[in-house]
């Protein structure tokens, strides 16, 4: 896990660029760019890059996408067609993406943004929750597009795929079982929260916007890079 050097309020430490392969991999599938930073790009692009994977369509995410594909000579694949880049494709929920000697699901978790997905690790039980769930504190739902009913929809997503899997959240540490975590969040917005998730969400968005961002990176199951800050 990169962390990318774009620190604020709603980014918490930054942007987490997570970096992933199995242990017997050259190859490396990379989740979210970042920021549109040269030195976080290019410790992101130490080792070699199969594809990119886009979260969500947010800047912080984003941002460093089109650079990134001309770097490596990857593929940026995404919803939106806005980022993709270097011959990327779109992504769906359901998808089953096989490079790096990893396999990566697609699961659509639409609330935060309407375009929000999650990427499911089966073999290593664990999830790229993106801005879904964060490492601390509750996230928040776009002005534009987020949707509280959505959100609550992907929270029962998550407990559908069963106790056990790790959270390696877009900002912030990861955390232990997402299961746990998803009906904790359903209990709370489900105890008169939702008021405060609605009123933050335009600081929230605008924040967001500034364009903070980190790199982390990550492998399935062993690291495949520097880790150029702990977090
Ligand atoms: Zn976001």
């Amino acid at each position: 896990m990169i962390l990318a050097e774009n620190p604020s309020v709603m980014s918490l430490e930054g942007t987490n660029t997570w970096i992933l392969r199995a242990p017997d991999s050259d190859e490396c599938i990379v989740i979210d760019p970042g920021p549109l930073d040269e030195g976080h790009l290019a410790r992101v692009a130490q080792v070699p890059v199969a594809m990119t994977l886009i979260s969500h369509r947010h800047f912080d995410h984003t941002e460093g996408g089109e650079r990134f594909a001309e770097l490596t000579g990857s593929p940026v694949h995404a919803v939106t067609p806005e980022h993709r880049h270097g011959g990327g494709t779109a992504l769906s929920d359901g998808d089953v993406v096989e490079a790096a000697g990893l396999r990566v699901r697609v699961l659509a978790t639409p609330g935060h943004t309407a375009d929000s997905l999650s990427f499911v690790l089966e073999d290593d039980r664990s999830v790229l929750t993106a801005d879904t769930i964060l490492g601390r504190g509750t996230t928040v739902l776009d002005d534009v597009d987020g949707d509280l009913g959505d959100y609550l929809g992907s929270l029962r997503a998550y407990i559908e795929l069963g106790p056990g899997y790790t959270v390696l959240p877009g900002h912030g540490a990861e955390l232990p079982d997402l299961e746990t975590i998803a009906r904790g969040y359903l209990a709370h917005r489900r105890n008169g929260s939702t008021r405060c998730a609605t009123r933050c969400a335009p600081s929230a968005t605008m924040s967001r916007r500034d364009g903070s961002s980190n790199t982390s990176m990550r492998t399935s199951t062993s690291p495949c890079g520097e880790r150029p800050r702990s977090r």
